[in-house]
């Protein structure tokens, strides 16, 4: 693609490398075929294609963003299914990072956008406060029907999303070191995160177990929290830096003490913007370096373990699991074959659904601030899941878990939940009461399964 851009406007970094972004688009199309929003809507508009032009006209002419260009772009997923399919390899995720700072910086939201997007920011990276917020969203549930079309639909979608009952917290999202069982193998990190510790606090009881097991000793580091996904895409730069180098910190303080061989996310959505950290710090002299190290470091729990080898089941397992894949993790850290290998290694049966490489509608806050959209996404989800005739499903992200277990029936549970479980760990909640897993059948052998 042709661009304009005056030398002074390329002396910035960001709109430099929004130009190389943008020279790389071929305009061919290849991208609007898999993109859910072109795929729902129909609007050229509505493509990755159409936002391309949208924020190249927006950078180029350096003005502020216009409310045409704010609704397309709100309404991306930033599901990244079109840096999947794109043959030029545009880098569409910086590039759309790049315009969601120039929108936040430029455009006046109205009012009740703006404190809307303000309250999510204030609420759902900080635990507490989160948790607080569901109390109140659990006594406002009932009433969710009367909040009607109120802010777009948002509140009810808000309420909606609230869980039915709130978790205690868990022991172990203080910081703290579990230490490996047996020999060690490996030492790591554990982002212990913010919105899943609140809502699916057996997530990371799960994690530590496994690795544990595993012979990983698993570090979670003080002053550590969330990752800056949630506010790093609705563009707000500043508190997105913020918690980066909290992190950053955190974990350079934590390998200080004893080396450390990753940083294990659990949570797809936040280790893709985790790995981003040395992108996002490039120009921060004093953090620049230490950022690249992190992201370098850094591993979906997946990964790991595929790379350790799964100890045999201990359980009869053998179930059908339908494997719903997180956009962040195929897509923005192109994550395939360890969920699924570590699934089958552990004797599942794993079913993937038509459509496989759509969005369920989760996108961090999309659900909250796109709840149309949202909804049909998630429906046509929960409709290729039920088809795999599986008993549940497994997958690596919150946002999906949360967003799809509004649709469907099917329990859905953290593929660490099932792991943990097989190599014997306890069964998962959501599992509890289904007959097809009630099974103790111990397994003979504790060796490794070999990766594949
Ligand atoms: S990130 Fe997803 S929703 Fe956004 S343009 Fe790409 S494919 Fe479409
Ligand atoms: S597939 Fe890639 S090159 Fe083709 S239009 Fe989409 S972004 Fe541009």
């Amino acid at each position: 693609m042709q661009t304009n851009f005056t030398l002074a406007q390329l002396a910035d970094l960001d709109t430099r490398e929004s130009e190389k972004i943008l020279r790389t688009c071929v305009h061919c199309g290849f991208c609007t075929a898999t993109c859910p929003t072109y795929v729902l809507l129909g609007d050229e508009l509505d493509s990755p294609r159409g936002r391309i032009y949208l924020i190249k006209e927006m950078l180029e002419n350096d003005r502020p963003a216009t409310e045409k260009t704010v609704k397309h772009i709100d309404r991306c997923l930033t599901c990244l299914s079109c840096m999947t399919t794109c043959p030029s390899g545009v880098h569409y995720m910086h590039l759309v990072d790049h315009a969601r700072k120039h929108i936040e910086e430029t455009y006046e939201r109205p009012w009740a956008d703006r404190g809307f997007r303000g309250l999510l920011a204030l609420l759902l990276p900080y635990p507490a406060r989160f948790r607080l917020a569901l109390i109140g969203a659990w006594f406002a549930r009932p009433f969710a029907g009367l909040a009607g079309e109120l802010m777009g639909g948002r509140i009810r979608a808000m309420l909606s999303l609230a869980p039915k009952s709130i978790p205690t917290p868990s022991a172990v999202d203080r910081p703290q070191v579990f230490p490996a069982e047996g020999p060690r193998r490996a030492r790591v990190a554990l982002l212990s995160g913010c919105a899943q510790q609140v809502l699916a606090p057996q997530i990371n009881e799960a994690t530590i177990r496994l690795l544990t097991r595993h012979g990983v000793e698993v570090v979670v580091a003080k002053g550590a929290g969330c990752c800056g996904a949630l506010v790093h895409h609705m563009g707000k730069e500043p508190p997105a830096h913020a918690m980066a180098k909290a992190n950053i910190d955190a974990w350079t303080a934590a390998g200080a003490e004893a080396p450390l061989d990753a940083v294990v996310i659990n949570a797809s959505g936040c280790g893709t913007t985790v790995k981003d950290y040395g992108h996002m710090l490039r120009e921060d002299a004093e953090y620049a370096e230490k950022a690249a190290r992190i992201s370098a470091l850094t591993k979906d729990v997946t990964e790991l373990l595929h790379e350790l080898g799964l100890n045999q089941p201990v359980r009869s397992t053998g179930q059908a699991i339908a494997y719903h894949a997180a956009c962040s993790m195929q897509h923005g850290q192109q994550i395939r074959i360890p969920p699924k290998a570590l699934l089958q290694g552990a004797g599942f049966q794993v079913a993937e659904p038509a459509e496989a490489h759509i969005c369920c509608g989760s996108a961090g806050i999309y659900n909250l601030t796109q709840p149309k959209i949202a909804g049909e996404l998630r429906d046509r989800k929960a409709v290729s899941l039920a088809r795999t005739g599986a008993l549940a499903v497994a997958t690596g992200n919150i946002g999906c878990m949360t967003q799809i277990a509004t649709g469907t029936a099917m329990p859905l549970v953290h593929t660490v939940e099932l792991l943990d479980w097989a190599t014997g760990g306890p069964l998962p909640k959501a599992l509890e009461g289904r007959p097809e897993f009630a099974t103790e059948s111990p397994s003979p052998s504790l060796s490794a399964v070999a990766a594949e």
